[in-house]
């Protein structure tokens, strides 16, 4: 008898595919895969330089061409879900007919590990700087014109500059620019505006250079990374998030996400660690949300308050974990997500393990 032996194998590469008309040149990417979306395609177009990764669960299919005449930077891209076929639209700029699409550059059709995939940046320009809080600041961001990129939420980028020479790259974790907007996520992609809750550190190495953008200045922003995965909020009912100071970042999306399209949450509530009154983010958009929708509560902890302060105090404790996470039922599915300084998020999980939460149900955000 034939023994046999099925390595598992992850996905299969995808190919592509072009044709064209007088005006127009379509590239078609067929990823073989059924559960394609617009969050999986990243396009970054400028000048004849063309670049599309596709992410396929752990794995990243680039194309990389010089493209052989000129097009207009931006492209309009679709994804046929069901076939799992991505088609990106150029405009020419001149109605010749193309012999060939393009010269191959780094790495073209290569299908390889998202780990070994190397970070790939594009300029940013800086549209607006907002105060927040005494040290915190909103920046918006925005895209170039023939870059599509849309940051799954949970996931952060980095930024890199030049700063006395030598290049340093910090991660940044990108928010909505309000919690009340309508209580939508705002569609990241469509209008190529991303911003950032950062907190300025005056002794700091990068915030301050940051700081120091002019309006129409560009940052280097890399495409997303991290770990979180939007399909654990799947079936969710209560939600638990443990955020200290701009450990709040990654929870905006998250909180809006599991608010608007989670149709089984019962209960959301953000337990939020600041030092001082003045250092809390967002408050009084925290306070008019967990007003507008019940579903939501918000309970603020301070580690340095002044006297007048008479909500809770102190750093994060099992007392006040083992009072704050009730769930609405005995067997209700929750999560608990947890970002902050690193002894916080340390000391937190060691918490929610005594505590007796399962891995599955606690996701932390560190570096
Ligand atoms: P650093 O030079 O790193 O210094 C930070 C502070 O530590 C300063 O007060 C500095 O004086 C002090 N310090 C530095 N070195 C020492 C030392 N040896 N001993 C004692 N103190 C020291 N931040 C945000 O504001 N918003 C975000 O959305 C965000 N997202 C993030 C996402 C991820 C995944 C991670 C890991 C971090 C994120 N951060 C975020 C933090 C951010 O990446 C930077 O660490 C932060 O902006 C500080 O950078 P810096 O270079 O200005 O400061
Ligand atoms: P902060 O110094 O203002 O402190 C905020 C709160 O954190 C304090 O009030 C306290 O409750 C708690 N805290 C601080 N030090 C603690 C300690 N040693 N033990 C227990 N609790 C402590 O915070 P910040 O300057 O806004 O720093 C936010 C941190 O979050 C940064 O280290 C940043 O790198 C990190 N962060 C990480 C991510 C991520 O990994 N995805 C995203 C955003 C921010």
């Amino acid at each position: 008898p034939v023994t046999e032996i099925v390595a598992k194998e992850g996905p299969s590469s995808p190919s592509y595919d072009w044709f064209q008309t007088d005006s127009l040149v379509t590239i078609v990417i067929y990823t073989k895969q059924k559960d394609i979306t617009l969050d999986s395609v990243i396009i970054d177009h400028q000048d004849d330089c063309f670049r599309a990764e596709i992410i396929i669960e752990d794995y990243s299919y680039l194309m990389h061409l010089r493209l052989s005449h000129k097009t207009e930077e931006d492209s309009s891209v679709r994804v046929v879900e069901n076939v799992g076929k991505i088609e990106i639209v150029l405009e020419k700029k001149e109605n010749t007919s193309w012999k060939f699409l393009g010269h191959p550059l780094e790495n073209h059709n290569s299908f390889t590990p998202k780990k070994d995939a190397g970070m790939y940046y594009r300029k940013c320009q800086l549209i607006s700087k907002e105060d927040v809080t005494h040290n915190t600041k909103l920046f918006c961001l925005k895209l170039p014109p023939g870059s599509h990129l849309h940051i799954p939420i949970g996931q952060h980028v980095y930024f890199q500059q030049t700063i006395g020479g030598t290049e340093v790259v910090k991660p940044y974790t990108p928010m909505s620019n309000s919690l009340l907007s309508d209580f939508k996520e705002p569609t990241l992609h469509s209008n190529k505006f991303l911003f950032f809750l950062i907190k300025i550190y005056p002794s700091g190495l990068f915030t301050p250079e940051l700081d120091h953008l002019e309006i129409g200045d560009s940052v280097s922003v890399s495409s997303p990374k991290g770990n979180f995965k939007v399909s654990q909020l799947q079936g969710l009912e209560d939600l638990f998030l443990l955020a200290a100071g701009t450990g709040f970042t990654p929870m905006v999306r998250i909180l809006i996400y599991t608010l608007t399209s989670i149709p089984s949450l019962r209960k959301a509530k953000l337990m939020f660690f600041s030092k001082t009154e003045n250092d809390i983010i967002w408050r009084s958009q925290l306070e008019e949300l967990s007003y507008k929708d019940k579903r939501f509560e918000v309970e603020f902890v301070l580690s340095a308050p002044t006297s007048e302060w008479n909500g809770k105090q102190g750093y994060i404790s099992p007392a006040l974990l083992s009072e704050f996470l009730k769930r609405t039922l005995d067997k209700s599915k929750v999560l608990i997500c947890i970002c902050g300084p690193t002894p916080f998020t340390e000391q937190g999980i060691r918490m929610l393990h005594h505590l007796n939460f399962s891995k599955d149900e606690i996701h932390s955000f560190t570096g």
